[in-house]
C-alpha cells in the first residue's frame, strides 16, 4: 500500500502552506507555539478567533462536509492536510470542539433544521463550542452521569454540574449530555444530547487552572437552565448514541503525531547545533521517529476509512492513544537531551525551544485523559479489536 497524495491534494497543501506563511501569527511561528500551548500565549483567544475566521472565509473549516450544508464535498484527507500544515506552521484557528466534535455529530445524527441552523456558524469560524460531557465522579463511566433535564411544556430544564469543560469561558454554545430518564436500564438509555446557548440564564462558568498554569478548562453549573425542545439531537433518550459517534470523531481529531513529529525535529535540530546528542539519545531518537511514523500511518488509515464512509471502531482509540502518547514520549526525550534546561518554562531565556518541551510535557498528562483515558483506549482496543473481556 502506498499512501500518496493526489496532485490536487499536493496543490492544496502548497496553497495552505503559502497562506499560513503569510497570514499566520508571525510571533507564534517564530516561537513555534504548538496547538496545545495556545492558551499560554498573550492575547491568544483574539488571535485564535481571528485565524478561525480567516480559515472559515476560505471554506477550510468545512472541507469534507456535503455541499448542501455549506461544505466543499472533498475527501477527509483535505482536512488532514490542513491540520498537518497548521501544526507545521504553529498556527491556531482550528477549533476542534466545533469543527471536529459537534459538527460531525450534527451532520450524522441531527435533523435537517439543526444542520441548517448550526453548521454555518461553525464553518465560518465565528461560533465556538464547548463540550459538556464529564461530571465529578462520572468521567470514564460517562453513562452514570447525573445532570438532569426534566420536561416542561415546550422545553427541558437542566440542573447539575459539568467539569473539565475546555474553553467554556469563551464558548458561544455547549453540547450537553444530560439524564432525561432516571429509571432507564441500562442507564445509558436515559440520556439526551442538547445544544445549549451559553448565554442562557442559569449557566455559571468557574475556572480551573491546569498544571502548566494555563486556564483551559472549567466547571460549568446548570441551575434551572431552560433548553428548547428543538435543540435536541436525535431525539429524547438517544443521547448516548450521539455522544459515542462524537467521541469517535474526537479521538481522531487532533493529529498528535504532527505535534510530536514537529517537536522531535526541533529537538534534534537544536541538539545537533549544540552537539549534545550522545549514543543513548540517538537510540531513543530512532525509536521515537518510528513511533511517530506508526501514529501517522494509523491516522492515515483511519482517514481513509472515513473517506470510504466506513464506521470507526477500535481504530479511533488506536489513533488517539498512539498520537497523544507520542507527544508525551517526545517531550520526555527533550528533557533527557537538554537535562535540567528542558524543565524551564518560557519565562526563562535559558529554556530550549522557548520552553516548549516543558509545556508539552506538562500538557501531555491531560492528553492521556481527555476524550477517554489511555486505559480506556487500551480497553476498547482489547475488547472491540481483540474480542477480550472488559478490564473491570
Ligand atoms: C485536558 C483535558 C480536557 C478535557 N476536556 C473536557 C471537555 O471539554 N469536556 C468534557 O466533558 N470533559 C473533558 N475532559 C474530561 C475527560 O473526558 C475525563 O477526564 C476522562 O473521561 C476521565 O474521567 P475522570 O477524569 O473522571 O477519571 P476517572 O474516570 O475517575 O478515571 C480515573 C482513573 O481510573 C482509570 N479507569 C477508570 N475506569 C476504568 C476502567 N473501566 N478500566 C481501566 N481503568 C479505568 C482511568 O483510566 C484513570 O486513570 C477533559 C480532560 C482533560 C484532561
Amino acid at each position: 500500500m502506498d499512501f500518496k497524495f493526489t496532485p490536487e491534494e499536493e496543490a492544496f497543501r502548497k496553497e495552505v502552506s503559502d497562506f499560513l506563511d503569510k497570514e499566520g501569527p508571525q510571533e507564534w511561528q517564530k516561537r513555534k507555539v504548538s496547538f496545545f500551548d495556545m492558551s499560554g500565549q498573550e492575547n491568544w483567544i483574539a488571535i485564535h478567533r481571528d485565524m478561525a475566521q480567516k480559515l472559515g472565509a476560505r471554506g477550510w473549516l468545512s472541507l469534507h462536509w456535503p455541499r448542501e450544508y455549506g461544505g466543499q464535498g472533498l475527501s477527509p484527507f483535505y482536512r488532514l492536510i490542513l491540520r498537518e500544515e497548521l501544526a507545521k506552521h504553529h498556527c491556531p484557528g482550528y477549533h476542534s470542539l466545533s469543527v471536529d466534535f459537534v459538527a460531525p455529530a450534527i451532520l450524522l445524527k441531527g435533523s435537517d433544521a439543526l444542520k441548517k441552523r448550526y453548521l454555518p456558524g461553525i464553518a465560518s469560524g465565528k461560533v465556538m463550542w464547548c463540550e459538556g460531557l464529564s461530571e465529578p465522579g462520572h468521567g470514564s463511566d460517562l453513562a452514570s452521569l447525573e445532570t438532569f433535564a426534566g420536561e416542561e411544556d415546550d422545553c427541558f430544564v437542566a440542573n447539575g454540574q459539568k467539569i473539565w469543560t475546555t474553553y467554556a469561558h469563551f464558548a458561544d454554545w455547549i453540547f450537553l449530555l444530560a439524564r432525561t430518564d432516571r429509571q432507564a436500564q441500562p442507564n445509558y438509555r436515559g440520556l439526551t444530547f442538547f445544544l445549549v446557548d451559553m448565554r442562557t440564564p442559569g449557566i455559571t462558568v468557574n475556572p480551573i487552572i491546569n498544571m502548566a498554569g494555563h486556564h483551559d478548562f472549567n466547571e460549568v453549573f446548570f441551575d434551572d437552565v431552560r433548553i428548547p425542545k428543538e435543540n435536541i439531537v436525535d431525539g429524547v433518550n438517544r443521547g448516548w448514541y450521539v455522544a459515542m459517534a462524537l467521541l469517535d470523531y474526537e479521538r481522531t481529531s487532533d493529529l498528535g503525531y504532527a505535534i510530536a513529529g514537529t517537536l522531535l525535529n526541533d529537538i534534534v535540530e537544536y541538539a545537533r547545533e549544540l552537539d549534545i546528542l550522545d549514543a543513548e539519545n540517538k537510540r531513543r531518537m530512532a525509536e521515537l521517529v518510528a513511533e511517530c511514523e506508526v501514529a501517522r500511518l494509523t491516522h492515515y488509515h483511519v482517514t481513509w476509512m472515513q473517506s470510504q464512509g466506513k464506521v470507526l471502531n477500535y481504530e479511533a482509540a488506536m489513533c488517539k492513544l498512539l498520537g497523544f502518547e507520542s507527544i508525551q514520549h517526545v517531550a520526555e526525550f527533550g528533557m533527557q537531551v537538554f537535562k535540567h534546561y528542558g524543565l524551564l518554562s518560557d519565562t526563562s531565556s535559558l529554556a530550549p525551544l522557548y520552553g516548549r518541551i516543558s509545556s508539552c510535557y506538562l500538557r501531555s498528562f491531560g492528553h492521556s485523559m481527555e476524550a477517554g483515558t489511555s486505559e480506556i483506549d487500551r480497553d476498547v482496543i482489547a475488547q472491540r479489536g481483540l474480542g477480550l473481556p472488559r478490564l473491570r
